[in-house]
C-alpha cells in the first residue's frame, strides 16, 4: 500500500487536480490519498472567521468567494450529469459553514473550538470533490471522513493525536479493500467527536499517521517543487534539490522552515523505516526527494539551510539571576502555559542573562507574561523588564555530519560577516546536527544566498556591480565585461553581474543584472540620477558581494567611498581624488576597508592597468621595505614630450594628447605636474609613509601664467604665447642627447616631481608612446631594480586594470 498526500499547491486548480488523477491513476494500488484543502482556502477560511469574530459584515464576501472556488471546481472537473448530487452536498456544507460564521459574528468572537470546525470545511471540500472526480473519470475511488478514523485531545488548533487509538481506526477500517480511498488531511475529532485539527501545514502529518498505521511501502508527499531542497527554491535559485536525506536532517529543515514537510510528519514513520518522497505533481518525471534511514551517503556535511521568518527576540537579564536555580524553568513554564513555543534558546554561561527567539506575533503576549512573572524580582531590580526585539528571522545549516567537521560555523559566520549581516544570537544545537542564527528580517535573502554560495557552489561566486561613470572607461569596462563574462564563470568561477549604471544624469538598476548589450538604451530610459539616490539603491537592493565602481574624476563621488565600504560594499575606483586627499581620509577608508572586510582597491590610480600597486603591496606584505623609487608616470606628459619634436607648437601636441584619450579630462592636472605628484604620493602612503601632498617638490616646468590660467581655453592660449619657451626646453635637451621626461621621485621619505633631461642608456630614454616606469629599489631589489613598465594611459587598459581589480575582490 502506498499513500500520496497531495498539498493545497497540487489541489488549487481544476488542472492541478487533473494532474494528481494522472498521478493517482498510474499507481499501482491500493493507495490512500490525503488531500489539503484547495490552496489559499485555509487562508480563506480563517480570514472569513476572523472578519465575523469582528464583526466585520465583509465576512460574507469572503465566504461567496470560497464557495465560488468550490463551485467553479466542480464544473470544470465533473462531467454537468453528475454535477448536481456533488454540488448539492457541498452547498449543504456552505451553509452549515455560513451558519457558524453568522454566529461567529453575532457573538463577535470566535473560539479555538469553532475555529476548528469552520477551518475543517476546506479539507472536507477538496477531499469530497475529488474523490467524485476520480470515481467520475473512471477511477474505483471512495471517500472517508478523517474524523472517523484520527482520534486527539482537544487542543483546538494544534491537537496531540492518540496514536494507539488512531492506529486501531485506521487498520480496522482499511480491512476493508479498495483501490483508492480519498481523505481530508490536516482534520481530525476528539474522544467527544468535536472536530480538530493538526496545525498548519498538518496534511503531511495525517498522511504520515495513515502510512505509519498501514505500515505502507511509502509516504508520498506531492507538493510543488521538486523535493526538499537545498535552500528554499523560492528563495534561492541557485538551490536544487537533495536526493538522499537523513530522517533527523529532514526533521531538522523542516522545523527550521522548510515549509515543503510539516515537520511532526517525520516521527511517525521515522518509527517504523517508512521512506518518504517528497516529488512535484506538476513535474511528476523529476525523482524528487527520499527521506529514510540511510538518508545521508557519503556522510555530507552541509545538507541544506533554512530559515523561519518573523522571529522576535526575548531578553531577560538582571543579576538577580545569576546562581539562582529554577529562573529558566519558570522562564520556559510561564510561556507554555500561554501556548508559546520556544524556537531558539541561548544562555550567556554567566547566566546573566538568557535569550529566547518566538515567533512575532506572540511577542506582545510573552513580553506581558513575562514581565507579570517576574513582577516581584523586576520591582527589587533584580530583573530588567523583558527586552523584545522583533523584525528578525532565523537562518539555519543543518547536516548530520557537521558535527564531525570544524570550521563550519567559522565559515557561517564569516560568510555572513563579509555581506554585512549583522548577527544577534547565535546557537547551536545539542545534537550538533544544526548551527542557527538570528539575523534582521531585511537580511534573510542575502544571507540565504551568499550562505547557499558558500557551501553549495563553492566553484561559482557571485559579484554584484554597480558602476558610476559610463564614459571613456566605464563603457570600455561594459564591453570587456560582457566579452569575459562566460570565460570567468567557466575558468575563475566568478559571475559578474552589472546590477547598476549610472552617469552624472541617469541611472538604471536590475536586481537580476541587466543586459549589458543593450546598456545604453537601458540608462536613457532610467530614472534622473543623483549620487544619494544612486547609494540608497545599493544599499536597499542589499545583494551579497557587492562592488561599487567610481570611473569619474568627481570629488563628490570620491567622498562617498566611506559610505560604501561601511555596508561592505567593495569600493574600486580609478578616481585618484581620496587616495591622494588629506593622509587621514586615506588612511580612514583603509580602517573601513579592513573592519568591514570590503576590499578598496585603486590600481589604476597609477599607471593604469599596470600592476604597480598590487607589486608594491606584495613587496610591502612579504615583509621587503621600499627604499627609493623612480618612476616615469604620466603617460600623458610622456605622450606629449615624445610627440614633441619642436616642429609643431607644443599646444597642439597637447590638444593632440587630451583629443585622444591620455590627459586627464582637465589637462592643467597633468601639465601642472599635479597628476604625476598624487601618484607619487599614493606609491609613497602605499609604501608606509605618512606623507600629504604638500610634502611633494614640484619643479614645475610651466612658465607662472600657464600654471594660473583660469581654465582649459585660456590655457592653451598662454601655452600658445609661451611656445619658445617649450621649444627652447627640447632643444636644450637634444644639444645633450638627452631627452625629456616628466620624473618623479621617492627617497628617504621625501618626494619631489619634475621635469628631467634623461640621457642614452637611461632606463627612462626609450620610454615610448604613453609608456609607464617605475623602479622600486628595496631591501631585496638594492642595485638592481623591480621594474614595472607598460602602456600607463589610455582608457581600455585603465578598464582592464578596473577589470583586475574585480576579479582580485572575488577572490577577496
Ligand atoms: P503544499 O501546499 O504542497 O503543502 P507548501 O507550500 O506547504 O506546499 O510547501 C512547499 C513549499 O515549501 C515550496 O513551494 C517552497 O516554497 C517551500 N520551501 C521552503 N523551504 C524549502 C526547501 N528547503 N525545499 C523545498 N521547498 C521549500
Ligand atoms: N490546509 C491546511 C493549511 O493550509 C493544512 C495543509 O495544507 O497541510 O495549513
Ligand atoms: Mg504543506
Amino acid at each position: 500500500m502506498k499513500i500520496l498526500k497531495f498539498g493545497g499547491t497540487s489541489v488549487a486548480t481544476a488542472e492541478a487536480i487533473r494532474a494528481t488523477q494522472a498521478i493517482v491513476s498510474s499507481t499501482p494500488g491500493p493507495v490512500a490519498v490525503v488531500v489539503s484543502a484547495l490552496g489559499g482556502i485555509t487562508d480563506l477560511l480563517l480570514e472569513m472567521a476572523s472578519k465575523a469574530a469582528s464583526q466585520d459584515p465583509g465576512y460574507v464576501q469572503v465566504l461567496q468567494d470560497i464557495e465560488k472556488r468550490h463551485l467553479d471546481c466542480i464544473r470544470q472537473l465533473i462531467p454537468p450529469s453528475e454535477q448536481s448530487a456533488v454540488i448539492g452536498k457541498v452547498k449543504t456544507d456552505l451553509n452549515v459553514l455560513e451558519t457558524l460564521a453568522e454566529g461567529a459574528f453575532l457573538i463577535g468572537e470566535t473560539t479555538p473550538k469553532l475555529l476548528d470546525k469552520m477551518v475543517s470545511f476546506g479539507e472536507l471540500l477538496s477531499s469530497f470533490i475529488i474523490a467524485a472526480y476520480y470515481r467520475s473519470s473512471g477511477l474505483d475511488s471512495r471517500f472517508k471522513d478523517s474524523r472517523e478514523l484520527i482520534t486527539t485531545d482537544d487542543a483546538f488548533g494544534g491537537a496531540r493525536v492518540q496514536r494507539d487509538k488512531t492506529a486501531k481506526s485506521v487498520i480496522e477500517y482499511f480491512k476493508e479493500p479498495s483501490l483508492i480511498t480519498v481523505l481530508p488531511g490536516f482534520i481530525a475529532a476528539s474522544e467527544n467527536g468535536e472536530t480538530t485539527t493538526l496545525g498548519r501545514g498538518g496534511s503531511d502529518y495525517s498522511a504520515a499517521l495513515f502510512a505509519a498505521a498501514l505500515l505502507a511501502e511509502e509516504l508520498e508527499i506531492w507538493t510543488d517543487v521538486s523535493g526538499m531542497y537545498t535552500a528554499n527554491p523560492k528563495i534561492v535559485k541557485q538551490a536544487r534539490p537533495i536526493k538522499d536525506i537523513s530522517y533527523e536532517e529532514a526533521m531538522e529543515l523542516s522545523h527550521f522552515g522548510a515549509k515543503v514537510l510539516y515537520p511532526p510528519t517525520i516521527q511517525p514513520v521515522l518509527e517504523v523505516g517508512i521512506p518518504i518522497v517528497i516529488r512535484n505533481t506538476f513535474e511528476p518525471e523529476a525523482a524528487g526527494t527520499r527521506i529514510h534511514q540511510e538518508g545521508n551517503p557519503g556522510g555530507r556535511t552541509v545538507r541544506g539551510i533554512s530559515h523561519v521568518p518573523d522571529i522576535a527576540l526575548l531578553t531577560l537579564e538582571g543579576p538577580g539571576m545569576i546562581g539562582v536555580p529554577g529562573i529558566s524553568k519558570r522562564l520556559f513554564e510561564t510561556l507554555s502555559q500561554v501556548g508559546i513555543s520556544i524556537v531558539f534558546i541561548t544562555q550567556a554561561s554567566s547566566e546573566h542573562s538568557i535569550c529566547l527567539g518566538i515567533a512575532s506575533a506572540y511577542a506582545p503576549l510573552a513580553e506581558k507574561t513575562v514581565n507579570e512573572a517576574f513582577d516581584f524580582e523586576i520591582s527589587k531590580g533584580k530583573i530588567k523588564p523583558v527586552a523584545m526585539e522583533s523584525g528578525l528571522a532565523i537562518i539555519a545549516l543543518v547536516g548530520d555530519q557537521m558535527k564531525q567537521h570544524q570550521g563550519l560555523s567559522g565559515k557561517m559566520f564569516s560568510t555572513l560577516g563579509k555581506n554585512n549581516v549583522n548577527i544577534r544570537a547565535i546557537a547551536q544545537g545539542a545534537s550538533e546536527r544544526n548551527i542557527s542564527a538570528v539575523i534582521r528580517k531585511e537580511d534573510v535573502k542575502k544571507a540565504l544566498n551568499s550562505l547557499h554560495e558558500a557551501f553549495f557552489e563553492a566553484r561559482v561566486k557571485q559579484l554584484n556591480i554597480f558602476i558610476m561613470g559610463v564614459g571613456n572607461v566605464g563603457s570600455r569596462l561594459l564591453e570587456q565585461i560582457r566579452k569575459q563574462q562566460k570565460v570567468l564563470k567557466s575558468t575563475l568561477g566568478l559571475h559578474l553581474r552589472i546590477v547598476g549604471i549610472a552617469n552624472s544624469k541617469r541611472m538604471h538598476f536590475d536586481a537580476h543584472g541587466l543586459d549589458i548589450e543593450n546598456w545604453s538604451d537601458l540608462l536613457q530610459q532610467g530614472e534622473t540620477s543623483d549620487l544619494k539616490s544612486f547609494f540608497e539603491k545599493v544599499k536597499k537592493l542589499n545583494l551579497r558581494n557587492s562592488i561599487f565602481i567610481d570611473n569619474t574624476a568627481n570629488a563628490a563621488v570620491a567622498s562617498s567611498y566611506g559610505a560604501y565600504l561601511k555596508e561592505s560594499i567593495a569600493v574600486i575606483t580609478c578616481n585618484k581624488i581620496a587616495c591622494s586627499d588629506r593622509y587621514n581620509t586615506y588612511a580612514s577608508l583603509k580602517q573601513l576597508s579592513r573592519t568591514y572586510a570590503a576590499p578598496f582597491l585603486f590600481e589604476t590610480n597609477v599607471g593604469a592597468g599596470l600592476p604597480i600597486i598590487d607589486t608594491l603591496k606584495n613587496l610591502v606584505l612579504s615583509g621587503d621595505r621600499i627604499l627609493k623609487i623612480r618612476a616615469v608616470l604620466s603617460g600623458s606628459l610622456n605622450f606629449i614630450f615624445n610627440n614633441y619634436r619642436a616642429e609643431a607648437p607644443f599646444h597642439e601636441v597637447v590638444q593632440q594628447a587630451q583629443q585622444e584619450g591620455y590627459t586627464e579630462p582637465d589637462p592643467r592636472i597633468d601639465l601642472s605636474g599635479v597628476d604625476v605628484m598624487r601618484k607619487i604620493l599614493i606609491l609613497a602612503r602605499e609604501s608606509g609613509h605618512a606623507l600629504e601632498m604638500e610634502d611633494i617638490t614640484n619643479n614645475a616646468f610651466l612658465p607662472p601664467s600657464c600654471q594660473e590660467a583660469s581654465d582649459v581655453a585660456s590655457f592653451y592660449k598662454e601655452l600658445q604665447a609661451h611656445s619658445e619657451h617649450f621649444e627652447k626646453l627640447y632643444k636644450e635637451a637634444s644639444e645633450k642627447s638627452c631627452r625629456l621626461k616628466y620624473v618623479a621621485k621617492f627617497d628617504q621619505g621625501k618626494a619631489a616631481v619634475g621635469l628631467e633631461e634623461i640621457p642614452e642608456g637611461h632606463d627612462f630614454y626609450h620610454l615610448s608612446g604613453s609608456d609607464n616606469i617605475v623602479l622600486f629599489y628595496t631591501e631585496r631589489y638594492r642595485e638592481q631594480p623591480l621594474i614595472v613598465k607598460g602602456a600607463g594611459a589610455g582608457a581600455e587598459v585603465t578598464a582592464s586594470g578596473i577589470f583586475a581589480d574585480i576579479i582580485r575582490s572575488g577572490n577577496f
